[in-house]
């Protein structure tokens, strides 16, 4: 049988919780899935320190543990699922969960949230926690006074490596072309730094240590006359290679970006579609932060709120 809703929030990271926490403030008793990964990528770093209101920092586990109760407390109910398929073709937005379950919502919030890529060696998925990381900001702190190496070559790897070079001892920069691809403002304030060091041509291709990382094996000049391979020790390994929205399931429905962000209108959270809103990772391709993240959910719940009463 469908369920008929009000208010459907898909995915649990900041966005979605805080969605949620004003939507069920304004008694729309919305249903929250957490998707494939409850409480989104942070709980999947360590210490955050950078989020306002936890001056000793927090776990990012315990942070969203505390955005889930809040948005409970005001009546979320908050399931374990994964939506499979969307039909926002109509005023009344189907979704299916888990190929079964149908619900009916008079609008939608999707906070989906997006994932870090990887080099897709078994190395990373080895050291995972142990000296890999995608996160530079939520991660660097365990490495100071280390050497580390990021790779990449866009504007995160360089943002990485400003944030890390203040606080480790040597990062290297990875680069697998013989040039960046980053913009020139940032090229140059990592030129300007001298605990960096950018590596062009190298790439990894393994990583090796008893407990934790203690190196990588680089390959310099992959497939040339000269390439040649040494092992670097480093402490620590941070992948800025891109992040991917997860935004698959909207393919064709919701307008996306080339990169494949949902796009929402200038100043506000709604997609190309009425009642459709987009908050976090999946609609930011700039910030990616959990606190950016928990500010577009607050606007996409708002917006959805006003659209709402406006129906009624
Ligand atoms: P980008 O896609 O711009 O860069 C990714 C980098 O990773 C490229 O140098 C790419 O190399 C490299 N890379 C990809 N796959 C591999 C691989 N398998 N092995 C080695 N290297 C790899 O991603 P960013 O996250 O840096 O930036 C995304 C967008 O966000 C950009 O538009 C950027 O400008 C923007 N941004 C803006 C910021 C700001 O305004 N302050 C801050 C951060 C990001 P190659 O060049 O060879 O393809």
């Amino acid at each position: 049988m469908t369920e008929k809703i009000k208010c459907l929030i898909i995915g649990s990271g900041p966005a979605g919780y805080t969605a949620a926490i004003y939507a069920s403030r304004a008694n729309l008793n919305p249903v929250l899935y957490e998707g494939m990964l409850p409480g989104g990528q942070l709980t999947q770093t360590t210490e955050i320190e950078n989020f306002p209101g936890y001056p000793e920092g927090v776990t990012g586990f315990a942070l969203m543990e505390d955005l889930r109760n809040q948005a409970k407390r005001f009546g979320t109910d908050v399931r374990n699922g994964v939506i499979t398929s969307v039909d926002f073709s109509n005023d009344i937005k189907k979704v299916i969960v888990n190929d079964e379950h149908e619900i009916d919502a008079d609008a939608v919030i999707v906070s989906t949230g997006a994932s870090a890529k990887y080099l897709g060696l078994p190395d990373e998925v080895k050291y995972a926690g142990q000296g890999v990381s995608a996160c530079a900001t939520c991660d660097g702190f365990f490495y100071r006074k280390k050497t580390v190496a990021v790779v990449g070559g866009g504007d995160t790897a360089c943002g990485d490596v400003v944030y890390l070079s203040a606080m480790c001892k040597q990062v290297y920069l990875l680069v697998r072309k013989p040039y960046l691809r980053a913009s020139k403002i940032m090229q140059e304030r990592i030129s300007k730094l001298d605990n960096v060091t950018v590596l062009f041509e190298h790439e990894v291709e393994g990583l090796f240590g008893e407990n934790g990382v203690e190196g990588a094996k680089i390959v310099k000049k992959r497939n040339q006359a000269d390439e040649s391979h040494f092992d670097l020790a480093i402490d620590g390994l941070f992948l800025a290679i891109g992040h991917h929205p997860n935004s698959d399931l909207f393919k064709g429905i919701l307008d996306l970006d080339e990169q494949g962000y949902i796009k929402t209108q200038s100043g506000s959270q709604q997609t190309n579609i009425q009642g459709v809103y987009a908050a976090g990772d999946v609609a930011d391709p700039k910030y990616q932060q959990a606190i950016t993240a928990a500010a577009s959910g607050c606007k996409a719940s708002m917006e959805l709120i006003s659209y709402l009463s406006k129906k009624e």
